[in-house]
């Protein structure tokens, strides 16, 4: 008998119609009552920890996932978290660094149609979840239509479409084919390999940004946010250009404060990471202190790690070192 714990946190697998439109009311045991599994086979117990959109999603929720995840880990064989689907990327971004080298499976899901819904992708997608923490595997996957995606990995694409989850820079980690479950052999070996003990941590530093790049961005407005947060996430253009003025604005904002940023560059490309060596317009930026190159991280992933990453250092160079290791495939 396989033990299961659904956390249910809302979004729009759990809404009603409301006047005031979709709104996350129905409760995890709704939500199990509407999909089929063994129960001979299966026992699927319920926290219902929130009811909320995610597009309300802070990171203390992450915490609190986390904490229940943490208190009942010995008592179950896997965990279901279901989530709305808008800021689903970035908690099972921050789930994968809040809970490392996990030997059992913590899925994360959702739907883009609440399950009562005629025609809803809510049912297949939970189902699948199941399936996924009934596996002797371990980690945070987002489990959407058909694929199961690392969670360091996963981005939304689509706002209506059942396919609204695709694994940035890496294979899935499976995928179901004719309602076959086949993992990546790849990752299979790597997970094989992971002989690190399970951690968790419990704290995040929010101080935190992202500064998209577009031309005419103000550069006294780049610089304000890199002299109040503790760490910026910039995401540059293509292979992670930075115009000249904004890296000038770096170097002396560098040179002159005393206050510490932490800079790592993503890309706005969603494929392929970052090459910084390649123009000289990112060349020399990549050399200065406190710049960390994001390579094929994901702006969900970066920063979700900065929060842990800085919470857990008690140094900038120990947080750029923690950002510099791969963690959970997510480099
Ligand atoms: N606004 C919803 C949410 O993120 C969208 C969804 O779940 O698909 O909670």
């Amino acid at each position: 008998m396989k033990k299961l714990l659904l956390i249910s946190t809302g979004g729009t697998i759990s809404c009603s119609d409301t006047v005031q439109g979709l709104s996350p009311k129905l409760t995890f045991d709704e939500l199990l009552d509407k999909v089929p599994y063994n129960s001979n086979e299966i026992l699927i117990d319920g926290i219902q920890l929130m009811s909320i959109d995610s597009g309300n999603i802070i990171p203390e929720h992450w915490l609190d996932i986390t904490s229940q995840i943490k208190q009942k880990y010995d008592q179950y064989d896997g965990f279901l978290v279901t989530h709305g689907t808008d800021t689903l990327a970035y908690t099972s971004a921050a789930l994968s660094y809040l809970i490392q080298h996990s030997r059992k499976p913590i899925v994360v899901t959702g739907s883009q149609r609440p399950i009562d819904m005629e025609g809803t992708d809510a049912v297949i997608n939970l189902s699948q979840s199941i399936r996924v923490a009934c596996e002797n595997i371990g980690g945070v996957f987002v489990v959407f239509n058909n694929k199961v995606i690392h969670g360091t990995q996963a981005r939304k694409i689509k706002t209506k479409g059942d396919d609204a989850f695709i694994s940035l820079n890496r294979p899935d980690a499976a995928q179901f084919k004719n309602d076959k479950l086949l993992f990546n052999q790849q990752f299979l070996d790597e997970y094989k390999r992971d002989s690190q003990l399970l951690c968790f941590y419990d704290q995040l530093n929010t101080s935190v940004h992202v500064i998209k790049l577009f031309p005419g961005l103000n550069t006294k407005a780049f610089l304000y946010m890199l002299s109040i947060y503790d760490a910026v996430v910039i995401e540059a253009y293509g292979t992670g250009s930075i115009p000249f003025v904004f890296g000038d604005a770096i170097e002396g904002f560098q040179n002159q404060n005393k206050d510490e940023c932490l800079i790592v560059v993503v890309s706005q490309a969603m494929y392929e990471g970052t090459n910084m060596k390649l123009y000289e317009i990112s060349n020399k930026v990549r050399n200065y202190p406190n710049v960390v190159e994001g390579g094929l991280m994901s702006t969900e992933s970066a920063v979700t790690k900065l929060m842990w990453a800085l919470s857990n250092s008690k140094t900038i160079e120990s947080a750029i070192e923690k950002v510099k290791t791969p963690i959970a495939y997510d480099f």
